[in-house]
């Protein structure tokens, strides 16, 4: 498989460490509100690389923490702990919310058909390592204390910015401004590995350290995390965009100067959904959650398959027009499915079944191709072979893509679908075209005649359902 690298800026062969074996490492949500649909963007399409590299034949191994203490409003080590934050929006306590939205992350992955992790852990349960990781930093000379904080002194480093030719004139006008100037650090890239006295005097969570009662940066939880559970050599680490600075790049310099060796090798990175305003932010306070698209009839693998229509590294403008495009594309292969369903003739035809699937395959292992695998799927579809040939290769393909399609097409299948006459799916079909234009008057018109015809047609989550009376 070919893959796009952010530490090398190249399109590059996926070579694990150890033949045969991947160890993959997530950052996991910031669990103090709703993951929004963008979050979820950045999930879907790690979710379809692990997918895909079991598909290949992989043994994989995929970490993921919560981060559920530490994250500051800004990255840059100012600003309350975003989890004291949920809390007091609330009026509960940081545990509280900590269960109540990994409970709901969870919840959102599963009806999104995204696996959860191997291993999944709180950096509230991780506390010991990060005092060990700190504290071998401090006797190796890579970290000091001042004004009661530990931070990671970056001048000690060949390389820091090792994912962007960033300098320090670019950090001050760019990525940090409006970030005040900690006075502590020796240099202004240096971050914070344990807070210990600051002005977060509200820090709901602290703990007992060598150097005083305190709590854990951010950027020190997932390089634990990832090392404790895959060890110091590291096969592909993901994220979102806004990840790769400083969050990343403060990842790879902590523990490249604990192991005192390269750490991971392949950088994934997912760019961000938007709306026509911009990236979509749960610091912005609205936002767009699974929950809510459910509640507007959306079924959550459109969202998925809005997702997979376009590549990971282009950024994805989200609209219900758009939205409402792959509802209707989906809906489309679905009931395409079904029909195959009903025919069930034939064998599977090996040739065509390699054919086929080769195309999927060369799709995917072009920098994980998304869009040309389901143009590989529509080919399925075209093909001149055996209906259960088709059904094989959807069946398989579904195993990375996670559409949930021949779920759907069975349950679609079932229903009395089969015996609508067609001058009743040509009305529907008529009407859901008038409904796409925005021609409401007509849409309504065209549902009153095949109401008279003896059929009720509504919309649900899989889609427009025609029944008799
Ligand atoms: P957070 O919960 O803020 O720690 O973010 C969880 C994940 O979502 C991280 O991998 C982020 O990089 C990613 N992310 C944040 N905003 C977006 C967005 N608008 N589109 C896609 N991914 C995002
Ligand atoms: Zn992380």
């Amino acid at each position: 498989m070919n893959i796009y690298n952010t530490l090398t800026h190249k399109i590059e062969e996926f070579v694990p460490n150890v033949p045969g074996k991947v160890s993959m490492y997530t950052c996991g949500p910031t669990v103090y509100h709703y993951a929004h649909i963008g979050n979820l963007r950045s999930y879907i399409m790690e979710d379809v690389l692990e997918k895909y590299l079991r598909y290949d034949g992989y043994d994989v191994k995929r970490v993921m923490n919560i981060t559920d203490v530490g994250h500051l409003t800004s990255d840059g080590d100012t600003g309350d702990d975003k989890m004291l934050k949920g809390a007091k929006r609330e009026h509960k306590t940081v545990m509280e919310i900590a269960k109540f939205y990994t409970d709901a992350f969870f919840a959102d992955c599963k009806k999104l058909n995204i696996k959860t992790p191997d291993v999944v852990t709180p950096a509230t349960q991780c506390i010991d390592d990060f005092i060990k990781v700190i504290s071998a930093l401090i006797e190796k000379g890579y970290a000091y204390e001042a004004g009661g904080n530990i931070y990671f002194d970056t001048s000690k480093l060949k390389e820091y910015y090792v994912f962007h030719n960033f300098n320090e004139e670019d950090l001050e006008v760019g990525v940090r401004e409006g970030v005040e100037e900690d006075k502590n650090k020796k240099n202004k890239a240096d971050f914070v590995l344990w807070f210990t006295k600051s002005k977060f005097d509200s820090q709901e969570l602290k703990w007992d350290s060598p150097w005083g009662v305190g709590y854990p940066g951010w950027h020190i939880e997932c390089s634990c995390i990832s090392m404790k559970n895959l060890g110091e050599y590291l096969d592909i680490h993901c994220g979102g965009v806004d990840n790769i600075f400083p969050h990343h790049t403060n990842e790879v310099a902590q523990s490249e100067a604990y192991i005192g060796h390269k750490w991971c090798n392949y950088w994934f990175h997912v760019h961000h959904l938007n709306t026509n305003s911009g990236k979509m932010s749960k610091s912005k306070g609205e936002f767009l959650t699974v929950s809510l698209l459910a509640s507007k009839n959306y079924n959550p693998l459109v969202y998925r398959f809005f997702c997979l229509q376009s590549h990971y590294r282009k950024s994805l403008v989200f609209s219900y027009e758009n939205l409402d495009n792959a509802r209707t594309a989906y809906d489309k292969l679905v009931s395409r499915i079904a029909a195959l369903l009903n025919t069930k003739d034939g064998e599977v035809d090996k040739e065509m079944f390699d054919k086929l699937k080769g195309e999927f395959k060369a799709a995917m292992d072009d920098d994980l191709n998304t869009s040309n695998a389901i143009t590989a799927l529509y080919n399925v579809l075209k093909a001149d072979t055996t209906a259960a040939t088709k059904l094989a290769l959807i069946e398989d393909f579904d195993k990375v893509l996670s559409l949930g399609l021949i779920e759907a097409a069975t349950k679609l299948s079932s229903s009395d679908a089969e015996d609508i006459p067609e001058e009743i799916l040509q009305l529907a079909e008529e009407r859901s075209k008038a409904r796409k234009a925005k021609d409401f008057a007509l849409a309504d018109s065209l549902r009153d005649k095949i109401s008279q015809l003896g059929y009720v047609i509504e919309e649900t989550r899989q889609g427009t359902k025609i029944s008799k009376k």
